[in-house]
């Protein structure tokens, strides 16, 4: 009984293993000659459906302060029974506070509009300033709009100096406000429930977060907030497994300081945190990479291996940048837009274990491209360097990872093979714990089998799709005609 039983299973053994590669390869096959004459027929409709339903692996580049639309944003903070009791004031005039003199570059000396603060904060500036803010919640409708565009660049005048020199300052304390960054977290795996993605790498900190009075909370306390609602019904109903990376401002004061208290954050709380990054513009010569070389080397001595994904190369200048960044001992660089400069680099990583976060929107609205046909993309993912599509700060260019890929298959022919690849390299290359990676790669390929028999057969369930405001100025066809 035994035996016959051993050797029923070793029988089926044998069978799938024998059966199933010649099953997935002519499925597979057909399928890369179904994509390939889809993609010359289909509307953008079909296209931007089929590309929303395709099962996707990770986003690895999301910075979780940048994914929010300014929509949520407002909803968000001016609504105090939704962000955790807090009330926020936000600058929506001029008067001309300041005496002579002042330093115009701080913080407490703004001179833009829509720069947010709590009630502690307002309550104390003096009479003349407290009039240039008013409540969120008493907003006029123009002010609301003012407010939800001040987050996004959604005007041709606005790039990179927009978002490095505004829209964070203007978030200001809103992202020190845990309730409403974990509900942002929650919001953003929701829609990547609905575009089939399994796993979502965020770079979120959590120091310095504020009670409404103005008080700190612990990191811990903090990261209580997450992990409550992460362990709630409804982020549990998505599906998407999250994990995140603890951030370093690279031209900050004290970056050393910082980066030994990353380490030890990080390494006692592997369960959430999965790495570090290293992130901000790269033209400030304090941010240079290999100032942070010697502090993490002597961080190797003291501690087992942390992940590392920085960001580098994000630049229209050539640079070393990538190489000095991988000498850092990264597994990932984020963007890595000037490789091909850098002929050395490129050859080393060529057929090699880093990955590039490719980020194609991002690179474009930042004006690190001025169009997507100048974009490196294709020669990374035709020559044999490992890269993925991920989404960087996409609340601020209202777009979604749907749209990286409507971008990659128009702009770059994509075949079926390649948005395979790019959707397993962002799960093999995650900084998943080795057992998680498997089970979500074995799902990803188990989704792809089936939505592969879905369009072969033509029985794929069609949803109703609203596109953001990026593909709407993309592929304004999409829009005009109302959607599906
Ligand atoms: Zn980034």
């Amino acid at each position: 009984m035994l035996f016959a039983r051993s050797y029923r299973l070793l029988f089926i053994l044998l069978f799938t293993s024998f059966i199933a590669p010649v099953w997935a390869k002519s499925s597979s096959q057909s399928m890369d000659d179904w994509f390939r004459n889809f993609k010359q027929t289909a509307s953008p409709q079909a296209l931007y459906q089929f590309l929303y339903q395709m099962p996707k692996g990770g986003d690895l580049h999301h910075h979780l302060s940048g994914s929010g639309y300014g929509k949520w944003w407002f909803e968000l903070a001016a609504d105090s029974e939704k962000n955790g009791g807090y009330s926020y004031y936000t600058r929506v005039k001029n008067n001309n506070c300041e005496p002579y003199g002042v330093n115009t570059f701080s913080i407490n000396a703004v001179t833009f509009l829509f720069h947010t603060i709590s009630q502690h904060t307002w309550s104390e500036l003096s009479a003349c300033r407290q009039q240039e803010y008013r409540a969120l919640s008493q907003l006029n409708e123009a002010q609301i709009q003012g407010f939800i565009q001040s987050l996004e660049l959604d005007k041709p005048y606005e790039g990179q100096d927009e978002f490095f020199e505004r829209h964070w300052q203007r978030l200001n304390e809103l992202i020190a406000n845990p309730h409403i960054m974990a509900n942002i977290l929650l919001r953003n795996m929701q829609e990547y429930q609905q575009e089939n993605l399994l796993y979502l790498e965020t770079q979120q900190n959590l120091r310095f977060m504020k009670r409404p009075d103005g008080s700190f909370y612990s990191e811990d306390e903090a990261l209580a907030i997450f992990t409550t609602m992460l362990s709630s019904a409804e982020a549990k109903l998505t599906g998407v497994t999250v994990k995140f990376q603890y951030a370093l401002v690279r031209f900050t004061p004290n970056t050393d300081a910082q980066l030994k208290w990353i380490y030890a954050f990080v390494d006692n709380h592997r369960d959430y945190y999965v790495g570090i990054n290293l992130v901000g513009r790269e033209d400030d010569p304090k941010g240079h990479p290999l100032n942070f070389l010697s502090t993490l080397r002597s961080l190797r001595t003291r501690y087992p291996k942390i992940n590392l994904a920085f960001h580098a190369g994000e630049s229209v200048s050539p640079s070393e940048n990538i190489r000095d960044t991988l000498l850092l001992g990264v597994d990932r660089i984020g963007h890595g837009i000037n490789l091909l400069s850098d002929p050395d680099t490129y050859l080393l990583m060529r057929n090699n274990r880093y990955l590039i976060e490719t980020n194609l929107i991002s690179n474009f609205k930042l004006e690190y491209i001025q169009d997507f046909s100048q974009h490196p993309f294709p020669q990374y993912l035709r020559t044999g360097i490992p890269t993925a599509l991920s989404t960087d700060d996409r609340g601020m260019w209202d777009a979604r990872l749907t749209d990286e890929f409507y971008v990659a298959v128009t702009q770059f022919n994509l075949s079926w093979q390649e948005l395979k690849l790019l959707s397993r390299n962002s799960l093999a290359f995650s900084f998943l714990a080795k057992d998680d990676k498997q089970r979500l790669l074995q799902t990803l390929e188990d989704n792809f089998d089936r939505f592969e028999q879905g369009y072969l057969n033509n029985t794929a369930q069609k949803k109703v799709i609203s596109y953001s405001g990026f593909m709407c100025s993309y592929e304004p066809l999409l829009c005009a005609q109302g959607g599906q």
